[in-house]
């Protein structure tokens, strides 16, 4: 499209064509007339007159105009057609031509016109002049008339020479007009057709009513200008008043299009009607609010942006303050630009205050609406947002959830991965939660950057996030993009010059074929919560490892009654020794005896406990029931310390080791008796809170055990921070040691780390004897695992220490060597006896 400089440039160049073919035509037409008229010079004194009267009339034919204003063209509605044809019918048609010529050059140097705009109507007016006398030439046309009494002699050809000269007039303005006011020749031709065929009838009218006149007495010539004079009067204010109509029904309309909520369309309706009720080269309007400036013609908006952006449309500025009528109001200012110089009318400038004042209401409504409409779009945002991080929150997973798993033909697999800090709120705790909510934004930020565009990443609360990946090619990608997603977390974020790491744990599972999003979400957290406990970072939901249809989420609600009706129950499983098969102590494990589901193991609701705020009487149960089976075996002489597990969230209560100790005494039971077993995930482990509790435990002589050990991202350097007695090998170690050199070495390092800092060993998930056997001999003392014996209740336990393991009361399984063969070192650590293997294997140094 071109712009409207360069169509501006073409315009003006078309003008300057047809006006150079106007002159150069009317250049040719004068000189063969003034040829013509110095063979046949003006003779008498009356044909002198004549000469003179005639560029007098034309003169004032010219001078006297309607005019009409079309952009910053000036147009007019002369007279000159009437004076021409008098003219030819009285005079040589080549007098008349160069009297014409003289006498509009009079009239524009009289009104101080430009000499483009006189070059063009001398032009346009000789040729019509010339058109006009070689009409009646050609008709034999004879000044005066032979006979008065033949009137149709007289009509027919000054109704000719008429008809020639307007068509002329026409035909040669309208293109020039045309193009000068940006508009068709078509719609020039059209416009006020019935008013200008009224004009053309009415000055033929007059062009007669002279020439009869004339025809009596030429001198009457005289008397033409004042009557045509008091005629064009009559005649302009019709058409002003006309015009007037018009403009004002153009006023109604443009303030009734005015009345839309859109602001932008009232934007558009305000320049595009004001261009054209005023009939400016552009209209500007700046708004206050936003700064925002828009400009455009009748064409449409051309520019829409920040304010102060310069225009190219130079020449007259007419402002109007966009204010209400009692002018307090002010949303900005409409600006009429002309090209050329310009003064509005009275009238226009009335229609231009009437057109601001609808205008600013119509902004301020609009604006209002925007205003609205923005409000009631934030409400939706935030209905659907988190407002900390801006993910999608859980009602907005769960509806796209819904509309993807309910898309029949949805393309690809739907699975969701949700994702859990593990140990956030010890963050919130002692960092504030202003750091907290930094970690948040910025995981979420790396949760978005890690997803495709598909997926939906939201925030479902807390530290717990959720992705919902769609048109998967294959379920096995969803492990693959878990993976990613949980690796954009790995990086320590940075909190104010502090780095700080923030392990997360990641539940995948695939689109269950029913029970819709409610059940993807229970089955992710299965799935999560399995990882959680299992010390992986992912896992993918097993329908065989979830236990039961009922979520542990719903047993959330019934962990009050839980606590207070002591559903709360433990096992104990014994951790003996790996070569006598002695019990050397056991570890109390939770089951929750629900009256309904029945037996519900620790992984689907400890979660929900840690939650619920019900922990430390959760935990002070469970410390009860452990303490009181210890007193039990001791009474009945196995002396048997007791391990019980310890949230990572209780050590963060300053007030547990009271508690703990409070039991302890209650039961009159000394605490190292008792092995608190820690899992060794514990970010933050530097938190001064932490060490305030276990130091004080363990000054109190309680023992601590590291948990799960092996499975953490930082196990050494948290050791050098925990003064801890005992390591429990993680199961997952133990369970793969002979099939996987790893997990030989992460074993065979711990029992190393062991005796150089002189803690205990155990290993857990001991399961067969070869396994015994190999932990045996890289130096391991003590192990618990289904081998031995499964968690159970405490008298159930007493009853097999009774028993014993072939008739060795205290042992649950057979000695792995003849008794000859076992050197039992005395244990100096330990009152309970331990053995230790003969010999040591070879470590590496
Ligand atoms: P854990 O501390 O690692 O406990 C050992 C888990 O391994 C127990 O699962 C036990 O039943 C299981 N286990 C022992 N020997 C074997 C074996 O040879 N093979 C296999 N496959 N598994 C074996 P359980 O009882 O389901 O407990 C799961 C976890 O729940 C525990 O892991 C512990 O972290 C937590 N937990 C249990 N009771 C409590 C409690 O009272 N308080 C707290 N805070 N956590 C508890
Ligand atoms: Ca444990
Ligand atoms: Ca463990």
């Amino acid at each position: 499209m071109p712009s409207q400089a360069q169509s501006d440039q073409e315009d003006h160049r078309r003008l300057t064509l047809i006006i150079g073919v106007i002159v150069v035509a009317a250049s040719v037409v004068c000189a063969l007339s003034l040829m013509a008229m110095l063979a046949r010079p003006p003779a008498t004194v009356t044909e002198v007159a004549t000469v003179v009267a005639l560029i007098a009339m034309i003169a004032v034919a010219t001078m006297v105009k309607a005019r009409v204003r079309i952009r910053s063209t000036t147009h007019s509605i002369t007279w000159n057609e009437t004076a021409i044809v008098v003219g030819v019918a009285v005079a040589p048609a080549p007098w008349v031509v160069l009297c014409t010529a003289i006498g509009v050059a009079v009239a524009f140097a009289v009104l101080r016109l430009p000499a483009i705009k006189m070059a063009f109507s001398i032009g346009k007016n000789t040729l019509v002049a010339a058109g006009a006398g070689l009409t009646l030439v050609s008709l034999d046309w004879v000044w005066p008339p032979d006979t008065f009494t033949d009137f149709a002699d007289l009509i027919a050809p000054i109704a000719l020479a008429y008809l020639a000269a307007t068509l002329l007039d026409e035909i040669i303005a309208i293109p020039v007009i045309a193009i000068a006011s940006g508009s068709s020749i078509r719609q020039q031709f059209r416009t006020n057709w019935d008013l200008r065929g009224v004009g053309v009838a009415l000055r033929f009218l007059v062009t007669i009513c002279t020439l009869l006149l004339l025809q009596a007495d030429l001198r009457l010539l005289v008397a033409v200008p004042p009557l045509v004079l008091s005629l064009h009067l009559a005649y302009s204010t019709r058409i002003r008043s006309r015009t007037e109509q018009q403009a004002w029904q153009r006023l109604a309309r443009t303030t009734d299009a005015l009345n839309v909520v859109d602001l932008d369309e009232v934007l558009t309706t305000a320049v595009t009607q004001a261009a054209e009720l005023f009939s400016a080269d552009e209209v500007e309007m700046e708004l206050r609010e936003g700064g925002r400036t828009v400009r455009g013609g009748t064409g449409g908006i051309t520019f829409d942006g920040p304010t102060g952006t310069p225009t190219d449309v130079d020449g007259t500025i007419i402002p109007a303050p966009l204010e209400g009528h009692d002018r307090t109001v002010d949303v900005g200012v409409l600006r009429l630009r002309f090209r050329g110089p310009v003064q509005l009318s009275e009238r226009e400038q009335y229609t231009l205050r009437t057109f601001a004042s609808a205008l600013c209401t119509a902004v301020r409504n609009a604006q209002a609406y925007a205003e609205l409409a923005r409000v009631a779009d934030e409400h939706a945002y935030a209905a659907s947002h988190d407002a900390l991080t801006g993910l999608a929150n859980r009602r907005q997973l769960l509806d796209e959830g819904t509309e993807q798993l309910s898309t029949r033909h949805a393309d690809g697999v739907t699975a969701l991965v949700l994702i859990d800090l593990n140990h956030f709120k010890e963050v919130n705790d002692t960092l504030g939660h202003a750091a907290g909510d930094q970690v948040l934004v910025q995981v979420a930020d790396r949760l978005r950057g890690a997803a495709p565009a598909s997926d939906l990443v939201a925030r479902l609360g807390g530290d717990e996030f959720a992705v919902l990946l769609r048109g998967l090619p294959a379920p096995a990608v969803a492990a693959h993009r878990a993976e990613t997603l949980l690796a954009a977390l790995h990086e320590p974020f940075e909190l104010d010059g502090m780095r700080i790491s923030v392990e997360a744990s990641g539940g995948i599972s695939g689109a269950p074929s029913n029970g819709g999003m409610a059940e993807l979400l229970r089955r992710a957290d299965v799935a999560m919560y399995q990882a959680k406990r299992a010390g992986q970072r992912i896992a993918t939901y097993a329908p065989t490892r979830d236990t039961a249809d009922l979520g542990r989420l719903t047993l959330g609600g019934d962990l009050p009654r839980a606590v207070a009706d002591h559903e709360f129950v433990v096992n104990f499983q014994p951790i003996v020794d790996l070569g006598t098969g002695e019990v050397t102590s056991a570890e109390a494990l939770a089951r929750w005896h629900h009256p309904v589901h029945g037996l519900i193991d620790p992984l689907r609701f400890l979660e929900a406990v840690e939650r619920s705020g019900l922990l430390p009487a959760f935990a002070e149960a469970i410390l009860d029931q452990a303490l009181i089976a210890a007193v039990s075996w001791h009474d009945a002489g196995f002396d048997v310390p007791v391990a019980v597990n310890v949230s990572p969230r209780s050590l963060l209560d300053a007030r547990f080791p009271g508690s703990v100790l409070a039991r302890l005494r209650a039961h009159d039971l000394p605490p190292d008796r008792l092995v608190l077993e820690l899992t060794e995930t514990l970010t933050l482990s530097q938190l001064d809170v932490v060490d305030r509790v276990l130091s004080r435990l363990r000054d109190e002589g309680v023992r601590l055990a590291l948990d799960d050990f092996g499975t953490g991202y930082s196990s050494l350097s948290l050791l050098s921070r925990i003064p801890v007695h005992e390591l429990k090998i993680d199961r997952s170690f133990v369970t793969t040691m002979e099939s996987s050199a790893e997990a030989a070495a992460v074993i065979r390092s711990t029992l190393d780390l062991g005796r150089s800092l002189d803690l205990d060993v155990v290993a857990e998930g001991v399961e067969s004897e070869p396994q015994r056997r190999a932990l045996w001999e890289l130096g391991c003392v003590a192990g618990q695992g289904h081998l031995f014996a499964r968690p159970m209740p405490s008298g159930t336990l007493l009853a097999a220490m009774q028993r014993g393991s072939g008739g060795r009361p205290g042992t649950l399984a057979a000695p792995l060597h003849d008794a000859g063969a076992v050197i039992r070192l005395s244990q100096n650590r330990r009152q309970t006896g331990r053995s230790r293997p003969d010999r040591l294997p070879h470590l590496p140094a």
